[in-house]
């Protein structure tokens, strides 16, 4: 069975100190995990180290980093490379996250060189693609959606691509408080499922964890999480609040 994931994306979001109050609020709430079930928290690059120390020894808890270069090394001032990640112990990096491409104009080509270090160096891509409020209204987001697998991802063999995780997260849904139906993730989820078992086939398909993103909350989590191919979520906003985040935690299946 697939790895069903809670995944929080504080953003540019908390000090260390406020962070660290957090995940010890988060952490004294009771919430139990499987086997199957994982936490990541995705933080801010400078609060990595910490943070990953101070989930030493807490089974199925991970570090992200939101973000890493697409280049290997070098004279990049101000980046942050995937081998300097896996050197200090990251677990998961979030990569195109709809943020990213608007401002930083991070396009699908470099997004297939993201995880083309990302397999090199072992570090697990939680790939983010969705589309915009006009191409939703147009009713061409599985082609749009399809378009970006195909361009940052189908270039991979079955095996780079296994541990690799999806997260779809509509545009006009992240922080906006409009929520996807739970419909309307499935019907997306399913999608993205039969295109990776056309191109992969469906055992590799089905062991892909394809996480929702879009205005999670407390209260809509489990109707979300419920769907038979949503494996979890990526969750900014409501990650910030520890009772938020922790009943998040227990709506994975
Ligand atoms: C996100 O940051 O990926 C996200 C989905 O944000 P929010 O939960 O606040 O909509």
């Amino acid at each position: 069975m697939r790895k069903q994931i809670a995944a929080a994306n504080w953003k540019m979001n908390l000090t260390l100190e406020q962070g660290e109050a957090l995940l010890n609020d988060l952490l004294a709430i009771p919430h139990t995990l499987t086997e199957n079930q994982e936490v990541v928290f995705g933080i801010p690059f400078p609060y990595l180290t910490s943070i990953k120390t101070k989930l030493a020894g807490k089974t199925n808890i991970y570090v992200a980093a939101q973000n890493c270069s697409n280049k290997r090394s070098g004279a990049y001032t101000g980046e942050t490379s995937v081998e300097m990640l896996k050197s200090i112990g990251v677990d998961y990096v979030i990569i195109g996250h709809s943020e990213r491409r608007e401002y930083f104009n991070e396009t699908n080509a470099m997004l297939a060189e993201k995880v083309n270090l990302c397999f090199e160096y072992g570090l697990k891509p939680i790939f983010c693609c969705g589309e915009a409020l006009e191409i939703r209204e147009a009713g061409t987001q599985n082609s749009f959606v399809e378009n970006q697998l195909i361009e940052s991802l189908f270039h991979l063999s079955a095996e780079q691509l296994t541990g690799f995780v999806i997260a779809y997260e509509p545009i006009w849904a992240i922080g906006t408080g409009k929520t996807a139906t739970s419909e309307q993730a499935q019907e997306m989820h399913a999608h993205i499922r039969a295109v990776l078992t056309t191109k992969y086939g469906s055992a590799i398909a089905n062991s892909i964890s394809i996480l929702y993103g879009g205005s999670v909350k407390a209260a809509n989590a489990k109707e979300i999480f419920g769907q038979p191919d949503v494996d979890g979520g990526l969750v900014g906003g409501a990650s910030l609040i520890a009772e938020e985040f922790a009943a998040i935690i227990n709506s994975l299946k």
